[in-house]
């Protein structure tokens, strides 16, 4: 791989105490090919399938029902508990070729190792990116029209999300490089060796964001997932946003409960 780390620095705010990680259940990331999972049950997104029985479909599942720390939430600017002095997260990606890949339940985009971020000195390794259209979280209880998820995990398994929301607006050249290549095939992987995406550039100008511990978004639903949603949505064009819903369909699981969690925030007051 070539490598261009970039160590931005980049002044986000992670929050603060006892990061509570889950381990990956996944055998290979949060949103692995569907074949190789053929032997855990089918989901999706709508009817007996879809995220009210995916509790029911396999033993494996049981925590998308039993859960108490589920993934999305709805994040609420005045019910979120404002936080001063939090460590940083540095970031370093590089910009691999492109390795795009359809599973059947996202389009994700696949990193090799050697871009990560630290939250606070610790290394969390980027695996893949992938969206959900509609947004999965929701802003002052509204959905956006599309949300990017940047899964990490570190030496020992525990993940860490970044979400990036999306907002009808302007072309995004950076997606664009992404559109061009979108997989028109089912589980297999595609590399472009041409196209470079630098992830950077899907980084909001305000880096403001919420911080909670919460689950990966799919069944098995796993706990303990550091989750990072930036407040401010980055802009995609109508007809961009529309040629990721066409491939996609709706893949956004419903907001859950909140349940005894505190959604924190990287900014203090209103
Ligand atoms: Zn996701």
């Amino acid at each position: 791989m070539k490598k261009h780390a970039l160590a931005l620095g980049v002044a986000l705010w992670a929050a603060g105490s006892g990061l509570a990680l889950a381990k990956e259940h996944a055998e290979h990331g949060a949103h692995a090919p569907a074949a190789a999972h053929a032997h855990t049950a089918h989901w999706g997104y709508e009817g007996a399938t879809g995220p009210a029985h995916w509790g029911d479909l396999d033993p494996g599942f049981s925590t998308c029902k039993t859960g108490r720390n589920q993934s999305p939430v709805n994040l609420d600017d005045t019910l979120a508990v404002g936080t001063v002095g939090l460590p940083a997260v540095d970031i370093a990606y590089g910009t691999p070729a492109l390795n795009v890949i359809n599973n059947g339940h996202t389009v994700q985009v696949n990193y090799p190792a050697g871009s990560y971020i630290k939250v606070g000195g610790h290394r969390f390794d980027l695996l893949q990116f992938h969206f959900h259209t509609p947004s999965e979280h929701q802003h002052n209880g509204e959905n956006l029209p599309m949300e990017m998820h940047l899964v990490h995990k570190d030496a020992h398994g525990n993940l860490a999300v970044i979400g990036i929301l999306y907002r009808t607006g302007a072309e995004n050249p950076e997606l664009q490089k992404l559109i061009d290549h979108l997989p028109a095939d089912i589980g297999k992987a595609h590399t472009h060796e041409q196209v470079h995406i630098d992830l950077t550039k899907f980084f909001p100008h305000d880096r403001r964001f919420y911080k909670y511990s919460g689950s990966l978004t799919t069944p098995p639903c796993s706990e303990g997932v550091y989750w990072m949603v930036f407040r401010q949505p980055i802009e995609a064009s109508e007809a961009q946003i529309a040629a990721l819903q066409k491939l996609l369909g709706h893949n956004n699981r419903p907001v859950q409960p909140h349940y005894a969690r505190h959604m924190l925030k990287s900014w203090s007051g209103q």
